[in-house]
């Protein structure tokens, strides 16, 4: 088959990988000058620095996305590095110890912070323990076959009708159901902030998923009762090594990938794909059309209301996205060591989660108050910066629309202000600066080419229905973080492997 992949992320670049495995006719066209998506590397003056992703979770070989990796052989061509992060409060701060101290030593620091809460800290670590275990169980059914999924699922039903009862639960409701404090509860529903989701939206199954142990101490065993816990990882040299990777399998397989190539329409007949147009060229016919990019952008523009089915319009018009990011990129002439101890760290200047989505939302921009965080890529590959030197991200989720002037005329004041923050953790940053890049959320509009630019796609909001990878129309398959994978790296992978496979089932 004559098969179109729209845009080169890591959902076009997976699709087109295994399109090309079966031996299919595959071109990706890729509307900016680079590959790569959010997930691409960018360089300047001797600095690199991610864009995207940072800290991965997926990858380890007992991992979705490390099972991928393997099952196209090019897990060699990346080299992974296994990490954890640290996590600061405007009262206390959360770093694993220097000497191992088990691996349930937050939980008993927590206990140490708010002893009133000594009682709900062992029952939400038994709810954890419970939710890891199910967690553990599902990622091997996956891709388990015969017998052993038969004998997996039996072992999963107990484990799915006990956790069942928490599944109307929102974060807000079962943090509640454990602590009292406020400034728990936000330990444990930080991350919320950072997908622009109130907590009271939010599946409370999602909790323990969003705070894994491992995250914080990378020395926690990761065998557990039904199998593994999730692990994170590092990219070596940035997470273009993971997009070069898929490229290169995709071009030894006879896959082409065109640059600089904006897919305008996606032309339908009676229904169906039949083809793409690119801007200013011809229309170029095709059996089947993957698209990813932005569901707005895929459905309305490319594509039109007209042709589609009401129903499918509506779900897509009120679909919930996530905000975006104010991201400041820098090269430093010193070394930050001594002021944060590991590559990656989240610094928090509120614990009200809830109201600081909600101004989040409304345009009302927090100046970098409310957090940010600190990413030292070249603590882990020293290559990324000249020696001596050192590349540092920080950046804060952000408006897509600032309620008080915008992002062009503010571009350079407000990432001034997000440094002058961060200078409370890492002084001198703004004076040791030898080169800056600015990204705007105008800046990520024009890079992967969405009507919005939300940071992670669409906010995991309990109930939302993300459009699936089978669309209404024939021979259009639709993939990618707004997609019914979901976000993320591993689930953009993961769900569009699936994707992919139900439809080369299907033909
Ligand atoms: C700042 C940031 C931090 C993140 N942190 C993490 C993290 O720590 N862990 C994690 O797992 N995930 C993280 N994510 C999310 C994760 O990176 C994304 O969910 C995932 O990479 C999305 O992949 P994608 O292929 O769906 O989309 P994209 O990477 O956006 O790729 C879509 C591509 O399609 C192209 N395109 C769109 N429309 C067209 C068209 N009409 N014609 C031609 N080309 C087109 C775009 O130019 C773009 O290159 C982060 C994302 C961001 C932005």
């Amino acid at each position: 088959m004559k098969v179109i992949v729209i845009g080169s992320g890591l959902a076009g670049l997976t699709a087109a990988a295994y399109m090309c495995r079966e031996g299919h006719d595959v071109s990706i066209y890729e509307q900016f000058s680079e590959i790569g998506g959010v997930t691409a590397t960018i360089h300047k003056n001797g600095y690199s620095w991610d864009i995207g992703p940072l800290l991965l979770e997926g990858l380890a070989p007992h991992e979705r996305l490390g099972k991928i990796l393997t099952e196209l052989g090019i897990s060699e061509k990346i080299n992974i590095i296994h990490e954890d992060r640290g996590q600061v409060f405007p009262d206390f701060a959360i770093w694993r110890p220097k000497e191992y101290e088990g691996k349930y030593w937050r939980r008993d620091y927590f206990k140490q912070l708010f002893p009133s809460e000594s009682e709900g800290l062992d029952r939400y670590y038994r709810y954890y323990d419970q939710i890891m275990t199910l967690m553990a169980i599902n990622n091997q059914l996956e891709w388990a076959k015969g017998l052993n999924a038969i004998w997996l699922k039996l072992k999963i039903l107990p484990k799915f009708i006990k956790a069942k009862k928490y599944m109307d639960k929102s974060a807000a409701d079962i943090m509640d159901s454990f602590f009292d404090e406020p400034k728990l509860k936000a330990i444990f529903m930080g991350i919320l902030a950072d997908f622009v989701v109130k907590p009271s939206e939010f599946p409370g199954l999602g909790v323990p998923v969003s705070n894994i142990e491992t995250a914080f101490d990378k020395r926690i065993p990761i065998k557990i009762k039904g199998g593994k816990l999730p692990v994170y990882h590092y990219v070596q040299n940035g997470c273009e090594q993971l997009v070069n990777a898929f490229a290169g399998y995709i071009r030894e397989h006879g896959g082409e990938i065109h640059v600089n190539s904006l897919i305008e329409e996606i032309l339908i007949e009676n229904y169906k794909a039949i083809g793409v147009k690119l801007k200013n060229e011809n229309a170029i016919p095709a059996d089947i059309v993957i698209a990813s990019g932005g569901a707005h952008k895929t459905f309305f523009s490319l594509i039109g209301k007209e042709k589609l089915p009401l129903d499918f319009v509506r779900n897509v018009e009120n679909l919930v996205h996530m905000e975006s990011v104010l991201m400041v990129h820098i090269g430093i002439d010193f070394d930050p060591t001594p002021y944060q101890r590991a590559a990656l760290c989240y610094y928090y200047g509120t614990y009200g989660i809830e109201e600081a989505v909600e101004r989040c939302r409304s345009g009302d921009y927090h100046e970098g108050k409310e957090g940010f965080l600190i990413y030292i890529p070249s603590f882990h590959s020293p290559e990324m910066a000249p020696p001596g030197h050192h590349a540092v991200t920080v950046y804060t989720i952000a408006p897509y629309k600032l309620s008080k002037g915008d992002w062009n005329s503010r571009k350079e004041e407000l990432a001034d202000k997000l440094l002058i923050e961060a200078e409370k953790v890492i002084p001198g940053l703004r004076e040791g600066a030898k080169t800056e890049v600015i990204m705007t959320p105008l800046d990520f509009k024009s890079r992967i080419f969405v009507e919005k630019h939300s940071f992670g796609g669409l906010a995991p909001i309990m109930n939302q229905q993300s459009p699936p990878h089978q669309t209404p129309i024939e021979n259009l398959w639709y993939i990618g973080a707004q997609s019914e994978s979901g976000g993320g790296v591993a689930g953009v992978v993961a769900g569009t492997r699936k994707g992919v496979l139900r439809l080369l089932k299907e033909y």
